[in-house]
């Protein structure tokens, strides 16, 4: 069943959406009534909360998911969302149009549901006339509304569109939104979010051209629309998500336009070209070419590819650092690969990526086309080169690495292989390279069990090297080593990955190791040897209450409720006992933290 507002605003799912307690204050809000003027009309709802002043929530469900907005300066689901929507459950909505739209959200006292009055019957009940007017007077005040209607108004006229009114509404919808800089709720975050909603009526208007026949009129405008689009972009600095979003549903009326008007298959390649490769504003999308194959034929096709490649030849040689014009130059280097790939000719791919060898994705590119036409000694080279020309081995191309070592594979060099992968767990133990070091070794019989006693001897020396030098505190963490205190923790990680679990538990007895990995011994051990957990658990306790911060609370009681039981298996309850009193005793004033101790029965 797909998503309903019902089943995507359940209570048990706020709490998700909202980050930074916006749950909580959210509730807070409800609960205090400041949901003012909810109103509903099909998946679409909209209210003022109040707060440090009025703000106006709005959420629709569209598709399969939910857009929501508000005027507060929070990003995503913020306290006056959560609000909203609790109060929709709570069926405060006032419904608008079809009183179907407010079917009770939850089983809920149906006393609090406001039907409100039939709006919509009131309307139908009044004459064109009048409804024209009200909407109108609307419309001086709201100049979204404006818009909308002037565009519906050109596409309905009856004599014919004016397709030069039509393209300064164009015009109008691509205009950047104003900002006001002064406003202290400006988002600075992404100023053009929402932008991609203002051509919204363009295409609704298309659409309906579409639907009345004037196919080559939708043609004209969708590409005018682009190419207006492209211009905007000129505009801009940075990466302009929106123009994404906007390119695909133009090139769709474009496309079912053009295949009732059948363009010339030359000149239709011709505006690909230049739209997509000339003219193209860098942070422009471009056009998804491939989609107008059928369209473009053979002929369209052969033309198409030969712009492209003498374009190609033209362009000045690949920029050493920065962007230049890489963007335009990926675009045609994409689209040539594409053609060669599908001749399945390898030289002209390799002459294609050979241009430019900055960085290891070419090198895996080439040897990639190579292995694809069964030239694996090429594909081997060209690996190995892209592999040792880049000597910085822990930030290597983990792609790269793995195509390598297949290479290496198909001629049984196995240990050739397994070197790769010795290499990054060397450079960089942890737990995530050390799994990839069993996976790739493990494919041999009897090969991992030597490995993994040099890969485990490795990581016993490196603990016993940073125990001689303890890595320095910086900035930004503690070193290569990760860790506070060089201890045994990646050996107990290790062996509980492993399922090894009573050697880990001695590992971390011998060197110690973090709370987490205790914790998960504990859980392990505490079923036979409830007495050696203790400590465990003692120690955390002790850690979570020694600042007292409200947020240790909860697991602070979780472990003593823990501790309780432990010690009660080992006939110590008259001492856990003695020890709450201490707790309490300490930490009397903490009157949550009471609480917390209290729903789970303390002593
Ligand atoms: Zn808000």
């Amino acid at each position: 069943m797909p998503p309903t507002l019902k089943s995507l605003l359940a209570p048990a799912k706020l709490a998700d959406y909202g980050y930074n307690r916006s749950y909580e204050r959210g509730r807070e809000y409800y609960q205090a009534g400041a949901v003012l003027r909810l109103a509903q009309r099909g998946d679409r709802l909209s209210a003022v909360v109040a707060g440090s002043r009025d703000y106006k929530a709005s959420i629709r469900l569209s598709g399969s998911s939910l857009s929501f907005s508000c005027t507060c300066p929070a990003d995503g689901f913020c306290k006056h969302l959560v609000a909203t929507a609790l109060a929709w459950n709570a069926g405060e909505a006032e419904a608008l149009g079809d009183l179907d739209d407010i079917a009770a959200p939850t089983e809920g006292p149906r006393s609090r549901q406001k039907k409100g009055p039939d709006i919509r019957a009131y309307l139908m009940s009044l004459d064109r006339e009048r409804l024209a007017d009200m909407i109108l007077n609307q419309a001086v005040d709201d100049s979204r509304l404006r818009d909308r209607l002037s565009v519906a108004a050109l596409a309905a006229a009856p004599d014919g569109i004016d397709l030069a009114a039509f393209r300064q509404r164009i015009d109008r919808a691509l205009e950047f939104p104003d900002f006001d800089y002064d406003n202290p709720y400006w988002d600075e975050e992404d100023p053009y979010e929402g932008y991609a909603e203002q051509l919204r009526p363009i295409l609704d208007a298309l659409e309906s051209l579409l639907d009345q026949g004037q196919y080559a009129s939708v043609a004209h405008l969708a590409e005018y629309s682009l190419a207006e689009l492209n211009q905007r972009c000129l505009e801009m600095e940075y990466d302009f998500l929106e123009a994404e979003e906007m390119v695909d549903p133009l090139v769709s009326l474009h496309l079912r336009a053009c295949r009732e008007t059948g363009p010339n298959p030359e000149a239709l390649a011709e505006w690909l070209f230049q739209l997509g490769f000339v003219d193209t504003a860098s942070e422009f999308p471009g056009l998804p070419w491939e989609r107008y194959e059928d369209l473009l034929g053979e002929t369209g096709i052969f033309h198409f590819r030969r712009l492209l490649e003498t374009e190609w030849r033209n362009l000045p040689a690949p920029p050493e650092n920065g962007r230049g014009d890489r963007r335009s130059r990926q675009r045609l280097r994409a689209a040539l690969l594409r053609f060669a790939e599908n001749d399945n000719d390898v030289e002209a791919q390799a002459a294609i990526i050979k241009t430019d060898l900055s960085d290891q994705d070419a090198y895996l590119e080439l040897a990639r086309a190579y292995s694809s036409a069964q030239r694996y000694d090429e594909a081997l080279k060209w690996a190995e080169k892209g592999w040792n020309d880049f000597d910085d081995a822990r930030h290597g191309n983990s792609n790269l690495r793995d195509f390598l070592a297949e290479e290496y594979r198909r001629r049984d060099r196995v240990h050739d292989a397994l070197t790769l992968y010795w290499n990054d767990f060397f450079n960089d133990m942890d737990l995530s390279t050390y799994k990839r070091l069993t996976r790739e070794a493990s494919r041999d019989q009897d090969i991992w069990p030597r490995w993994r006693e040099k890969a485990l001897e490795s990581v016993r020396e490196m603990i016993a090297e940073s125990r001689k030098n303890p890595p320095k505190r910086t900035q930004y963490g503690f070193g290569s080593f990760g860790r506070q205190t060089p201890d045994n923790s990646l050996l107990v990680e290790i062996l509980l990955w492993e399922n090894k679990p009573a050697e880990a538990w001695d590992e971390a007895v011998s060197g110690g190791c973090d709370e987490n990995l205790w914790l998960r011994l504990s859980g392990w051990r505490e079923r036979s040897q409830p007495q050696e957990c203790l400590p465990i658990w003692e120690r955390r306790i002790e850690r979570l209450t020694r600042h007292a911060n409200q947020s240790d609370y909860a697991p602070a009681a979780d472990s003593l409720a823990k501790l309780g039981e432990l010690m009660e298996k080992i006939g110590e309850r008259p001492k856990f006992i003695e020890k709450m009193k201490t707790i309490r005793a300490s930490l009397k004033r903490r009157a949550s933290f009471m609480r917390e101790l209290n729903q789970r029965n303390l002593p």
